[in-house]
C-alpha cells in the first residue's frame, strides 16, 4: 500500500505548544524526517525506534538542501511508509511547507498538512506581548528578513508605516539593522516600541525591549542569535506590564531530573511549568522480572511500594488472562498516592496509604491502625534488593510475609552530562541516586544541591557530598512547591 506524508508543525519549541493532533502522528509515524528548528523537548517524544532523519543538518553539518528533502520525503512514502515531516512553527509560514508539496502533488502521494503555533505569535506571547490590542493598532504583519537566494529584500516600507500596525521580522537577526533604516526613512517615527525574542518559547528564552531606532544596537549589543523573532509596533510597549514569562518563580533555574526512563515526565513537566530549565536524565531504567509466579491467592494482603511494581504485577496477570477481578477479597496496601493512582488505573482502589509515605511508616502504621495482624499473610511486590526497613517492622512484630521481586532496575550510560552545570538535580528514590552516581563515574559531588523526595533518597544523596534539601513531603507536588521556596 501507498504511502503517505503528514507536513506536521511542530510550534516554536515549549513541548505543551503541539497540537494533539502532531503529537498523535509523532507517536504512529514510520520515519520522521526533522528540522533544525523542532526543539529537543520535542524531538525526545519520537518513540524509540522511530526511524529519524534530520535534514537540519547532514555530516558537513550543512542542512541537506530543500530539492533534496522533496525527493526523500517521495522515496520514503513510496517504500509504503508513513511519513511524518516535521517542521518549526507552522510548516506553511516561511516553512517551505508549500515547495515540499509540490513533489509530493506531481508524484501521486497523497498528504495531510497539521498547522502549529508559529513563533511569530507564541514568541511574543510568552514575552508579554499581544500581537494585536484594539487601542494599538488594527492589522498584522508577518514578514521574512531574508530575501530568496540570490535576490534582494524589497519592502513596500511606505505600505508598512502608513498601515501602521504591528510588524513580524522572521529570519531577521542578521537584516535588523536594514530593515529599521527602511521603516525610519518610510516616516515611522524612531520611538516606535519594538521587541527582540531569541528562543521563543523556550526556557533559554531572551526578550530585549526597544525601539526602532535602537532595535539593531540591541541586536547587537545583547548578541541575540538565530532563532529570533523581531517587532515593531506599539504593542510591545504592553510587555512591561503583561510579562509573565521572566517572573515566573523558576525562571532561569537549571534541573536535571533523574528518573526512570519509563516513568512520565511529571516533575519535569511540573518543573517546567514553574519556568524551570529542565533537562530530563533518564539515569535508570525498569525492566519487569519474568517468569514469575507470585501464588497470590494464598496471602491476604499484597503490598506494593512503587507505581512499577503495580504495572509489572498486573502486566503479569492480564498476561496469566486474568484481571483486577482475581484479586477479589484481598486487600491492598500502598505506600503513597503515586502508587495508589498506578493501582486505580487498573480499577483496584488502595484500601491502606500511609500519612507519610515510606516504607518504615507503611509498615508500622498498618500494624498501629490494625489493617494487618499475625493472622495475616503478606506479600511484597516490590524492586529486588529493596530496602530492608519495612521487612524488619514485619519480623519484629510476627507479621508473615513473603519479599517477592517482580522488577529490577539497571543504570543508563552518562552521557556526558556534567553536574556542576545545574543549580539543582532531583532525586526522586534511592535508586535514582544510585543510578545517577553510576553512571556519572564519580563519587564525590561536594557543593552539588540536590532536592530529595525523602529521607531515605536523602541519606543516599548525602553519602556522595550533595548538598540535600527534602522535600516536607514525598509527592511530586511537594518538590516543586519546595524549589520554589528555596531558590
Ligand atoms: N515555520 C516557522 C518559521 C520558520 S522561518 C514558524 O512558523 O515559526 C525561521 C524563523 O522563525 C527564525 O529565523 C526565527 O525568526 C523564527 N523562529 C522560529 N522559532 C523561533 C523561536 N522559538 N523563537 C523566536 N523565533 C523563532
Amino acid at each position: 500500500m501507498a504511502g503517505k506524508v503528514y507536513l506536521v508543525g511542530a510550534g516554536p519549541g515549549d513541548r505543551e505548544l503541539l497540537t494533539l493532533k502532531a503529537k498523535r502522528l509523532i507517536e504512529e509515524a514510520d520515519v520522521i524526517v526533522c528540522d533544525r528548528l523542532v526543539s529537543g523537548d520535542i524531538t525526545d517524544m519520537i518513540p524509540v525506534g522511530t526511524q529519524v532523519i534530520d535534514v537540519g543538518k547532514n555530516a558537513g553539518n550543512h542542512p541537506v538542501p530543500q530539492e533534496r528533502i522533496n525527493e526523500i520525503l517521495v522515496e520514503e512514502a513510496e517504500k509504503g511508509k508513513t511519513v511524518v515531516r516535521l517542521k518549526g512553527g507552522d510548516p506553511f509560514v516561511f516553512g517551505r511547507g508549500g515547495e515540499e508539496l509540490e513533489l509530493l502533488r506531481s508524484n501521486g502521494i497523497s498528504f495531510q498538512v497539521v498547522p502549529g503555533i508559529t513563533s511569530g505569535v507564541a514568541a511574543p506571547a510568552y514575552a508579554g506581548i499581544p500581537v494585536t490590542h484594539r487601542d494599538f493598532c488594527s492589522s498584522l504583519h508577518f514578514i521574512t528578513g531574508h530575501a530568496k537566494k540570490g535576490g534582494d529584500l524589497k519592502l513596500a516600507y511606505d505600505a508598512l508605516v502608513r498601515l501602521d500596525g504591528t510588524i513580524v521580522f522572521y529570519m531577521s537577526v542578521a537584516a535588523a539593522g536594514k530593515l529599521a533604516d527602511g521603516l525610519m526613512a518610510a516616516g515611522m517615527n524612531p520611538d516606535m516600541p519594538a521587541a527582540v525574542i531569541e528562543n521563543g518559547t523556550r526556557p533559554n528564552q531572551r526578550k530585549v525591549i526597544t525601539t526602532v531606532e535602537k532595535m539593531a544596537e540591541a541586536v547587537r549589543e545583547n548578541g541575540i542569535k538565530s532563532p529570533a523573532i523581531l517587532m515593531v509596533g506599539k504593542v510591545c510597549s504592553l510587555s512591561e506590564n503583561f510579562d509573565w514569562f521572566d517572573d515566573l518563580p523558576l525562571k532561569g533555574v537549571k534541573v536535571l531530573v533523574t528518573q526512570p526512563r519509563k516513568k512520565a515526565s511529571t516533575l519535569g513537566d511540573k518543573l517546567k511549568n514553574l519556568g524551570a530549565d529542565v533537562t530530563m536524565y533518564p539515569c535508570i531504567r525498569t525492566e519487569y522480572i519474568r517468569p514469575i509466579n507470585p501464588e497470590f491467592d494464598s496471602f491476604t494482603v499484597l503490598v506494593f511500594t512503587s507505581a512499577e511494581g503495580i504495572h509489572s504485577f498486573f502486566d503479569w496477570l492480564k498476561e496469566e488472562g486474568l484481571d483486577s477481578r482475581a484479586l477479589s477479597g484481598k486487600r491492598i496496601a500502598c505506600i503513597g498516592p503515586a502508587t495508589a493512582r498506578a493501582a486505580e488505573m487498573y480499577g483496584i482502589r488502595a484500601d491502606f496509604v500511609p500519612d507519610v509515605y515510606d516504607g518504615v511508616h507503611l509498615g508500622n502504621e498498618m500494624i498501629s491502625a490494625g489493617f494487618i495482624n499475625e493472622e495475616d499473610r503478606l506479600i511484597l511486590l516490590r524492586a529486588e534488593k529493596g530496602t530492608e526497613e519495612i521487612t524488619a517492622i514485619f519480623d519484629e512484630n510476627n507479621i508473615l510475609y513473603t519479599d517477592y521481586p517482580v522488577y529490577r532496575t539497571s543504570y543508563v550510560e552518562n552521557e556526558g552530562l556534567n553536574a556542576e552545570d545545574f543549580d539543582v538535580i532531583t532525586f526522586t528514590s534511592k535508586s535514582c541516586v544510585e543510578g545517577f552516581v553510576k553512571s556519572a563515574g564519580r563519587k564525590d559531588f561536594s557543593g552539588v544541591k540536590a532536592l530529595c523526595i525523602g529521607q531515605k533518597t536523602a541519606e543516599e544523596a548525602l553519602k556522595y557530598g550533595f548538598d540535600v534539601t527534602v522535600s516536607d513531603k514525598a509527592t511530586i507536588d511537594s518538590m516543586a512547591c519546595k524549589l520554589t521556596e528555596t531558590r
